[in-house]
This record gives structure tokens, sequence and C-alpha cells, in this order.
């Protein structure tokens, strides 16, 4: 096979030519500065506020409360110590998941070594966070929790309508990375009782580099870089107009379609799952069967290894991931496969596929029928 067949798209998607064609102006001729007052300075700036419309459009929220950043980690970072800063005379007690993404961990961690204290809700044996344990979690002097909407690496659901709801008599801030969900899933911020909510361009077919930060309105997020007046004066630096403008029309896009790509990518994956269980002996799939993305497989297969499952799959020109990370040479289960309880046999082995749009039943049935003979194999040369 010539063509690869890409499903990893939980660690990053393709630019679709659209949104590379929406790009191209701005990094030739219209290369301004948006802050400039001449017109091609201003006619930059209204090429932001054009993509902070789109992206807005999406989550039904005022344009106001979309700020440009560099990406989900920032967004995550940002959102994470700005509360914390904001927030210091009225308490340091923040609650996060055990599954969140390690932008949002390492943060909580940096922030513990400053003096706050941070509670890490446990998950289920599907991924989802205890709301029992969240309502009796809270504190009086909490000021954050921060849960996300969609697991990177099992695809989990959040409760995040549920969690807003429990938030909204209490005065900590409501966070969500929703880097996994946005574009995919609907997500009403407004609506739902979110505060803030981070997203990351290159998740949903636009470039890398760039993301954004939704700020509930009246919400004085103090600044994470310094500088000029850019971002209304929470963000300084001079703006990435070419990936923002690319992250705007993605937004739109993925908003379009999103109903005909769910059911596309749904269908897919359910297929996907119901031959991998139906024709390869002991496997266990990892999350939600209900509660989880559109476009999320995550299994194991006893008697593998899934950095070998890895390899083995690239040879035959599919890209996908395993579940595990191999650190200082050995191979240790991902917090994530760790935080619901999987036993290190059944993390071990295993895969995750991440379908996208233009995923088809063609690569889905190829994949599967180089899987059942390399897993075939593996487990023979284990018995060696
Ligand atoms: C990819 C990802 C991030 C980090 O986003 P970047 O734009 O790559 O920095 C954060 N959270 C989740 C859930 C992610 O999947």
């Amino acid at each position: 096979m010539d063509k690869k067949i890409y499903l990893d798209h939980a660690a990053t998607t393709k630019i679709s030519d659209d949104v590379l064609e929406s790009m191209m102006p701005y990094l030739k001729e219209r290369f301004g500065n948006p802050s400039s007052i001449y017109d091609m300075g201003a006619d930059n700036n209204s090429a932001l506020q054009n993509a902070r419309q789109q992206i807005a459009n999406v989550l039904s929220c005022a344009p106001e409360s979309i700020f440009f950043t560099s990406g989900g980690t920032e967004s995550d970072n940002w959102a994470v110590k700005g509360s914390a800063e904001l927030q210091k005379s009225r308490g340091r007690h923040i609650i996060t998941s055990r599954l969140e993404h390690h932008a949002i961990l390492h943060t909580c961690e940096y922030l513990e070594e400053k003096g706050y204290e941070v509670t890490y809700l446990d998950v289920d044996e599907l991924g989802i966070v205890k709301l029992d344990q969240l309502e009796r979690a809270l504190r009086p002097d909490t000021i954050l929790v921060s849960v996300m909407s969609a697991n990177n690496e099992i695809g989990t659901l959040q409760p995040i309508r549920q969690i807003g709801r429990m938030l909204k008599g209490h005065p900590a801030f409501f966070h969500t990375d929703a880097v996994q969900a946005f574009g995919q899933i609907p997500i009403y911020p407004e609506e739902w009782g979110i505060d803030l909510l981070s997203a990351s361009s290159h998740k949903f077919h636009g470039p890398k580099g760039c993301g954004f930060l939704y700020v509930k309105k009246n919400l004085a997020l103090p600044s994470f870089l310094h500088g000029g007046r850019q971002e209304s004066g929470r963000r300084a630096g001079t703006e990435n107009v070419a990936a923002i403008v690319g992250m705007g029309k993605a937004a739109e896009l993925a908003g379009k379609n999103m109903n005909r790509n769910l059911h596309h990518i749904v269908g897919l994956r359910d297929h996907m799952i119901h031959r991998i269980e139906k024709e390869i002996p002991y496997t266990h799939l990892n999350g939600s069967r209900n509660h989880r993305l559109p476009g999320n497989v995550n299994i194991s297969f006893l008697d593998t290894d899934g950095e070998t499952l890895v390899l083995m799959m690239d040879i035959e020109g599919v890209c996908c991931s395993s579940g595990s990370a191999c650190t200082s040479g050995q191979a240790s289960p991902s917090h994530v496969l760790e935080s619901i309880g999987l036993e290190p046999e059944i993390s071990k082995g295993a895969l995750r596929f991440t379908l996208g749009s233009d995923t088809t039943r063609e690569e889905i049935d190829y994949t599967v029928d180089h899987l059942k003979d390399i897993v075939k194999s593996v487990r023979s040369m284990a018995k060696e």
C-alpha cells in the first residue's frame, strides 16, 4: 500500500484544502500587522474579527469571548494559572480529574508547588468522573473546577452539562479542556455554565501552533502574556494572522459539517469495533461504548504489546498509536489507562485508532484485515 491510512486524528489532523487556501493571502501579499492603522493592517484586523465570529458561531457565544492563543497547551495554562491568580485572595483549592491532559495536570502540579491544593477526582472504569465525589470535594475556598469535555486517549465524554449545573450557585470557575471535542460534538458554553474553554486549531483541520480560549463575559481573567494591547489587552504579541484565519475557516467548516461528519464517523467507528470484537479473540474495549467521541477506537489486544503493534501497522501503511509511553526504555501505561484501573496485562496491548471525516470504510476494512494477521503473529511470537 503506497497511500498512508491516517487513523491518528487525536494526535493531529491534516489542514484541509479550503483552510490552506484561506490562509495563503495572509502569508503572501496581505502580510500587514493588524495593529497598523493603514489599510493593509486594518484589513488584517477585520480578518481576525471574522475568525473570531466564525468560532463564536460554532459555540453560539459572543465573539468578544474568544481570545486567540498559540494552542491548547497555552489555553489550558492560561485558564488554570489565570483563575488561580485572579482569585488568590478568595481561596487556593482546585479540583480536576485524574485523566486530564498533561497541559492541565502539570500546570496543577506547578500550582501545588506554589502552595495551592489540588483534588484529583477519580473516574469509574469507563473513564467518567464521579459527580458525587465532585459535589463532596467542593469547598468555599474552591476557586476552579477543570474537567475535560472528552478524553484524548479513550474518547470518554464527561458530564459537562451536569457539572455546569452543579456549579451554578458556587463561585468556583468551571473550565473545560475541549481540545478533542470542539468541532466534533456540540458544546454551548454560555448555556451550559462553562466559564472557560480551551481548543486547539490543529485538532480540527486547522494549522498547528494556534488555538483559542473562550472566556465568559465579565470574567476578568488576567493577561498571560504582557506586552502590546492585542486581544483587548489580554494576550500580548503580534497575532499569527494566517493561522488564525485558517483556524476560523476550519471552525466554520467543522460547524457546518458537524452533523454529517458525526454520522459518518460514528458509523465507521462502530463498524470497526464490531469487526475487531467479532474477528479477533481476547480483546478489551477501553472507555465507554456509548459516551465516546465519534472517532475513537481504543482496544487492548491481550498478550501483545501496543508499541510493537503500532510499528507493525506502520509497515502496512496505517498510522495509529499505543496506550503506553516509553519512558527510559520501559513502557509504562499512560496515566489515563491507569486511572480507569486497567490491569497492566490489558493496558500493555492497548491501541488507539482515531478516525476523521475523510476516513473511508475501505480504509477501516484494510486496517482490520491487517490487524488480524499482526495480532496473530505477535501472539505466536510471544509463545515461542
Ligand atoms: C492536543 C491536546 C492538547 C494540547 O493542544 P496543543 O495545541 O497541541 O498544545 C490539550 N488537551 C487535549 C485534550 C489535547 O488532545
